[in-house]
């Protein structure tokens, strides 16, 4: 398999199959690659002839610096997975922070129309810049025909929708149904960070998250919410950070739900230092 650490390097050799007229698929991770990561590859192997996949954990998206610090690394075992898939029709691109931000590790501003104030953005300032600064940058130098997203980070999913539109990106984005462990718990390279005793209790989020969409069919959202709070209220291992009805469009928390739009429910949880999010369609 190839394994890339330079910009340079790799954009000659995708400029080189352009030529050929191979279609590039591109899969950009932090790595400590799991089978939600392995999904979304594997969605792109079968549309694309070469699969970028880059493993970069990017400093600028982090607002919590001891969470940047522990984000898992485990890059022998991510390139094993991988390999494990498609020796020859997977490229890997693992930079160094120096190969993306040239010196100067800043994000660039955006403005998203509102979809970056709400949820993570609030919860997590900064964030979406960073992620925006880099997924532009990894555009420029893979450029590839299509890219894909997990909906597990579904407002980010939104935000790069909407910035491949707003700078006319010339890349098709693909969104991927989250993929859970078999007790429902989303999968997140977070995950592995849990403790045993946290791990037991996580899949509580999930089984949440489908009780408040059935919830959802009979009562208001505000109640809604209202019985979630409840549930997470003296849990003990799990603090709830957030739950919020929204638009799936606006992203906006709704007041009062109509059956012409669609309603998504968003949560983010801690555990003791380790946050999990998750996410689920209510009608
Ligand atoms: P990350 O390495 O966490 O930045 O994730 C890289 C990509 O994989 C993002 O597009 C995520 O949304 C996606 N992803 C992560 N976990 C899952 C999951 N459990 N199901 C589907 N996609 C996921």
């Amino acid at each position: 398999m190839l394994v890339y650490q330079e910009k340079t390097q790799i954009k000659a050799e995708l400029e080189l199959r352009k030529v050929k007229g191979q279609v590039i698929g591109f899969v950009p991770t932090m790595g400590a690659l799991h089978q939600g990561h392995l999904a979304l590859v594997k969605q792109a192997l079968n549309s694309n002839d070469i699969v970028v996949v880059s493993i970069f954990v990017n400093p600028t998206q982090f607002n919590n610096a001891s969470d940047l610090e522990k984000y898992p690394r485990t890059f022998d075992s991510d390139i094993a997975l991988l390999e494990s898939l498609n020796e020859d029709r997977i490229m890997v691109y693992t930079p160094s922070v120096d190969d993306i931000y040239e010196g100067n590790l800043r994000s660039q501003k955006f403005d998203f129309d509102g979809l970056e104030r709400e949820m993570e953005g609030k919860y997590r300032p900064g964030h979406f810049d960073g992620v925006a600064t880099v997924v532009k940058r990894f555009f420029e130098i893979v450029n590839p025909d299509n890219a894909y997203f997990g909906e597990k980070d579904f407002q980010q999913l939104a935000i790069i929708k909407r910035m491949v539109n707003k700078n006319d990106i010339p890349v098709t984005i693909i969104g991927c149904k989250i993929h859970r462990e078999s007790d429902g718990l989303a999968m997140s390279s977070r995950n592995a960070r849990l403790t045993s005793e946290q791990r037991n209790a996580a899949p509580f989020i999930y089984a949440v998250l489908k009780e408040a969409k059935q919830e959802f069919a009979s009562k208001s959202a505000n109640e809604v919410v209202k019985w979630v709070e409840e549930q997470f209220k003296g849990h003990g291992i799990l603090e709830l950070e957030y739950f919020i009805i929204a638009d799936e469009k606006t992203l906006r928390p709704i007041r009062n739900k109509t059956d012409k739009r669609r309603y998504r429910a968003f949560i983010a949880v801690y555990a003791d230092d380790i946050r999990l999010i998750d996410n689920i369609a209510l009608n």
